[in-house]
C-alpha cells in the first residue's frame, strides 16, 4: 500500500498524487489527513506555506464531497486573489481522475458576473477571498446553506490584513457546518479566538516548532550604510547572475521607486503591488511564473501566498519591522524540498533584529561581506562562459556559416576571438564597477555587539577597517518638557526634514535636549530644514553633535558617485 493509500485516500486521488510526483506524504499531510477525513473533526493546522498544507485539506475535501450533489458543500476562504486561483489549480490537479468534482474561485478585481455565472452551473467547492464572499452572500448569489466544511487557510493573514469580521460572518452564515479546519502559521490570539468561539474541542497539529525556518534556507545578511542600500542590491543581483527571486520592499512606494530606478538601468524586473489593477497583477505573476522576468518586486500583502517554482533568492530590501513576517518571506524559497537563500540588506543599527530572527527561526545567519566590484566581474564572467559552453548549437545552421566563419577568424587566434567575445559581453560590467566603491557598513563597537558568537564572516578583499560606520550624531534643544515622547519626537525630525526613518540610528530623548544619529549622507539636510526653526515659538538649534558644533555641508557625507550602469544589453 502506498503511503498516502495508508493515510485513508481514496484511488482516484492517490493516482493523481503519484501523476504529481509526490512520493511521501509531508508532516502536515501525515498527521491532518486521518483526521480530516472523518468530516466531523474540528481542526487548527499551524503550518507554513511550502509545507503541502492545501494538500492537507484538498485532499480531504475532495474526498468528503458528494459529486452527484451540485451544490457548495465546502468553502475555503483566503486572503488574497493569488492564493485563491492557486489553491483551485492545486484542486484541479488533485481532482483530475475524480469525474464531475468542480471547484470555483470567488476573489475580487473581477468580473462577479463571470462568477455568479459559474457558481449558478453547479459548483461543490468554493474557494474565496473575504471579500467578494460576503458580497457574494449579500447579493444570494451563492448558497451557504448546505456547506459542511469550512477552511481558513492562511488565517492569521486573513486578521492581519483586518478580515475578521468578515471571517466571523461567513462562519455565523455557516449553520450546517460540520467541522472547520483553520490552517496558520501562527497562534495570534485572534487565530485563538476564532477557534475558540467557533469550534468544537479542536485538535491542534503543528509542524515542526512553530515559526521554524525552512531548513533548506540559507539566511544570509549584509550590513551597509542606509544611503547604500540601493547600491547594495545591485550589487548581489549582478553578483548572483542566476538569481530568479523577490525583492521585498516594506511600502509600494519603495516597491515602485526601486522598480523604476533598476528598470532605468536594464535589470529585468517587475513590480507587484496593491496599487496594480487585477489584470495587471496577473500579466505579472504570469511573466513571472514563466520565467520572463528574472526579479519580482512585492511588498508583503501583494505577495502572500505566491507559491513559484524554483525561486533561488528572496531579498528583504530592509527587515520588516514584524519578524513573522520574515518567516512568510523567506518561505516563498525553497519549496517541496529545494533549498535557497534569503538575503537581507540591514543597517548596523539592527543588530538586535538579527540576533531576534536567529531566536525566532532558530536557524544561523550569516553575515558575508558585500562583494567587491572584482568579485562581481569575476562572477559574471565564468557564468558567462558557462553560458557558451553550454549554448545549443543544434538548432541552427551553423554548419553553412561555418566556411565563411573560418574565413573570416582565419588570422585571429582562439584566444583573441574568446578575448572579444568577453569583451562584448563585460566591457560595460568592468567599467561600471572600475572603480567601485566599498559597500559594507564599516566595523565600530556597534557591529561587534552585532556580531554575536555565531557570526560567519566570509571576507573576500575587504580593506582595512575604519571606525566609521556612516552615523553621526546630531543635538537638538529639544525634550520631554516640550511635550515630546519618542514617537511624537521623531514624527516631527521626519517631517520637518522630509526624510525617512531608516536614515535615523538611535534616538536619545531627554528631558531638555536630544541626540538623534542619523546616517550622514542627510545630516546637514536634516539641520538645514530644522535649525533656526521656532517651535512653539522657541528658537529651535540642531547642529552636529560630534563635531563641535561644524555644520555639514548639504551634501552631508560626500559619498562617492558611481556614474549611471550602462545598458546591459
Ligand atoms: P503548500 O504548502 O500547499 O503551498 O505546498 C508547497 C509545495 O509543496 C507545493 O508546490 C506542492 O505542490 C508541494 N507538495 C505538496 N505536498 C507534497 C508532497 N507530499 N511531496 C512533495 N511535494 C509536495
Amino acid at each position: 500500500m502506498n503511503a498516502f493509500e495508508e493515510l485513508g485516500l481514496k484511488e482516484e486521488l492517490v493516482r493523481a498524487i503519484a501523476d504529481l510526483g509526490f512520493e511521501t506524504p509531508t508532516p502536515i499531510q501525515q498527521k491532518a489527513i486521518p483526521i480530516l477525513l472523518s468530516g466531523t473533526t474540528d481542526f487548527v493546522g499551524l503550518a507554513q506555506t511550502g509545507t503541502g498544507k492545501t494538500a492537507a485539506f484538498g485532499m480531504p475535501l475532495l474526498q468528503l464531497i458528494d459529486v452527484s450533489q451540485k451544490y457548495p458543500q465546502a468553502l475555503i476562504v483566503c486572503p488574497t486573489r493569488e492564493l485563491c486561483l492557486q489553491i483551485c489549480n492545486d484542486l484541479q490537479d488533485y481532482k483530475k481522475y475524480m469525474k464531475g468534482a468542480i471547484a470555483e474561485p470567488v476573489y475580487g478585481g473581477a468580473s462577479i458576473v463571470m462568477q455568479i455565472r459559474a457558481l449558478k452551473k453547479g459548483v461543490h467547492i468554493v474557494v474565496a477571498t473575504p471579500g467578494r464572499l460576503i458580497d457574494m452572500i449579500e447579493r444570494k448569489a451563492i448558497d451557504l446553506e448546505k456547506v459542511k466544511y469550512v477552511v481558513l487557510d492562511e488565517a492569521d493573514e486573513m486578521l492581519n490584513m483586518g478580515f475578521r469580521d468578515d471571517i466571523d460572518f461567513v462562519l455565523k452564515n455557516t449553520v450546517r457546518r460540520e467541522s472547520t479546519w483553520m490552517f496558520s502559521a501562527t497562534m495570534l490570539p485572534e487565530v485563538k479566538a476564532i477557534s475558540k468561539n467557533f469550534m468544537r474541542n479542536p485538535q491542534e497539529v503543528t509542524v515542526g516548532k512553530k515559526n521554524i525556518a525552512n531548513v533548506n534556507i540559507a539566511h544570509q545578511y549584509f550590513i551597509t550604510p542606509a544611503h547604500s542600500r540601493y547600491e547594495t542590491l545591485k550589487r548581489l543581483v549582478d553578483f548572483n547572475p542566476g538569481m530568479y527571486g523577490i525583492i521585498f520592499t516594506r511600502t509600494k512606494a519603495d516597491a515602485q521607486e526601486i522598480t523604476e530606478r533598476l528598470v532605468k538601468e536594464d535589470y529585468d524586473i517587475e513590480a507587484l503591488h496593491g496599487d496594480l489593477t487585477q489584470q495587471q497583477r496577473d500579466k505579472v505573476m504570469s511573466r513571472f511564473r514563466q520565467k520572463n522576468i528574472q526579479l519580482l518586486i512585492a511588498t508583503d500583502v501583494a505577495a502572500r501566498g505566491i507559491d513559484v517554482e524554483g525561486i533561488t533568492h528572496i531579498i528583504n530590501y530592509e527587515l520588516p519591522d514584524d519578524m513573522e513576517v520574515y518567516t512568510h518571506r523567506s518561505g516563498r524559497t525553497a519549496r517541496a524540498g529545494k533549498s535557497g537563500i534569503c538575503i537581507s540588506i540591514c543597517h548596523s543599527r539592527e543588530a538586535y533584529k538579527i540576533r531576534q530572527l536567529e531566536k525566532m527561526t532558530n536557524a544561523q545567519f550569516h553575515r558575508l561581506d558585500i562583494p567587491t566590484g572584482n568579485d562581481v566581474c569575476r562572477k559574471q564572467f565564468f557564468h558567462f562562459m558557462d553560458k557558451l559552453m553550454a549554448a545549443d548549437t543544434s538548432h541552427g545552421e551553423y554548419e553553412t556559416y561555418l566556411t565563411d566563419l573560418q574565413k573570416k577568424f582565419a588570422d585571429i587566434s582562439k584566444e583573441d576571438v574568446l578575448k572579444r567575445v568577453a569583451a562584448l559581453e563585460f566591457n560595460h560590467f568592468l567599467k561600471y564597477y572600475k572603480n567601485a566603491e566599498d559597500l559594507n557598513a564599516r566595523n565600530d563597537f556597534r557591529e561587534k555587539r552585532f556580531e554575536g558568537n555565531n557570526r560567519d564572516v566570509a571576507r573576500r578583499d575587504r580593506g582595512s577597517f575604519s571606525s566609521d560606520n556612516g552615523f553621526t550624531r546630531l543635538f537638538i534643544n529639544l525634550g520631554t518638557k516640550d511635550g515630546f515622547y519618542k514617537a511624537s519626537f521623531l514624527q516631527y525630525i521626519l517631517d520637518e526634514s522630509d526624510l525617512k526613518k531608516d536614515m535615523l540610528g538611535k534616538i536619545d530623548l531627554r528631558e531638555m535636549n536630544a541626540w538623534v544619529e542619523i546616517d550622514k549622507s542627510v545630516a546637514g539636510k536634516m539641520i538645514k530644514a530644522i535649525d533656526g526653526k521656532k517651535y512653539h515659538g522657541r528658537l529651535v538649534r540642531m547642529n552636529e553633535a560630534d563635531s563641535g558644533f561644524k555644520r555639514p555641508t548639504d551634501e552631508g557625507g560626500g559619498r562617492k558617485r558611481i556614474p549611471l550602469r550602462e545598458k546591459r544589453y
